[in-house]
């Protein structure tokens, strides 16, 4: 599903900054941890998995695609159709529905508007009657849902979940990772979640441990 060979990534214009990510490689249906504490390149190495960023060095293949050949149009393309991304801040858009919002992924991925699929995605994950809500009228977990039904909708191959229990206490961590890791079985995706919550690694104690320390970021 993913394989890494010791890539490293620089933002253009940065002072100085690489990111150096070890070689790593996870099964499909399998779960990873990217751990390390803020400013060693999670986020960086998240966007580097959903072709949004390319590496400098080094290969990265997912879902059997060379990221590296990909241009970036074909890398929008494929990332509509392969990755569902969880953001730490869910974006959620406040004057749209629960179901449009869901609906976004669709539209941002040039398909049609599939009601049928988005409500079957909101019953899975016990929001069938919010499909009508606005958000600001749900709570903070059911929030996190709706962003979870939106980054599920395409049928991704690979969900990435940017921190996704910061800010929660403990039994509603264990059940936001709970949800992550049941809703990809469920959706036959392989599940990778940036944290520098050690709380993550001991709910997933078979996760596939990428771990970045401060020096994964070195300054030259
Ligand atoms: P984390 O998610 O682990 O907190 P990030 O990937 O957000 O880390 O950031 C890693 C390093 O890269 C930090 O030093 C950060 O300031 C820097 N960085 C992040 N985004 C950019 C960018 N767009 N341009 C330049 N530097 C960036
Ligand atoms: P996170 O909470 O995921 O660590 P940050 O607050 O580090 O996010 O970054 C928020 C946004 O700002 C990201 O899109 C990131 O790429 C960008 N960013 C972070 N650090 C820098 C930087 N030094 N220069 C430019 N952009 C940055």
């Amino acid at each position: 599903m993913l394989q890494i060979s010791g890539i490293t990534y620089r933002y253009p214009n940065a002072t100085g900054q690489q990111l150096s990510v070890p070689a790593f490689s996870l099964a499909r249906g399998e779960h990873a941890v990217i751990l390390g504490p803020s400013g060693c390149g999670k986020s960086t190495l998240l966007h580097l998995l959903a072709a949004i960023l390319t590496p400098q060095q080094g290969e990265l293949r997912v879902a059997g695609t060379d990221l590296r050949t990909l241009s970036p149009r074909a890398a929008d393309a494929w990332r509509g159709s392969t990755v569902g991304f969880l953001p730490q801040k869910l974006a959620l858009v406040p004057s749209l529905s629960v179901r449009e919002n869901v609906l976004m992924a669709a539209y941002a991925n040039g398909r049609h508007a599939d009601r049928t699929r988005a409500d079957a995605v909101l019953e899975a994950l016990g929001l069938g009657e919010k499909a009508n809500a606005k958000p600001h009228q749900l709570s903070q977990g059911q929030q996190q849902r709706v962003a979870i039904a939106r980054a599920l909708f395409n049928h991704p191959a690979l969900l990435l979940a940017d921190e996704p229990t910061a800010n929660l206490d403990d039994g509603a961590c264990a059940v936001a990772i709970g949800l992550l890791t049941t809703q990809a079985e469920q959706n036959g995706a392989s599940l990778v979640i940036a944290t520098h919550d050690a709380r993550v690694l001991a709910a997933l104690p078979g996760a596939n441990l990428l771990r970045l320390g401060r020096t994964a970021t070195e300054a030259e």
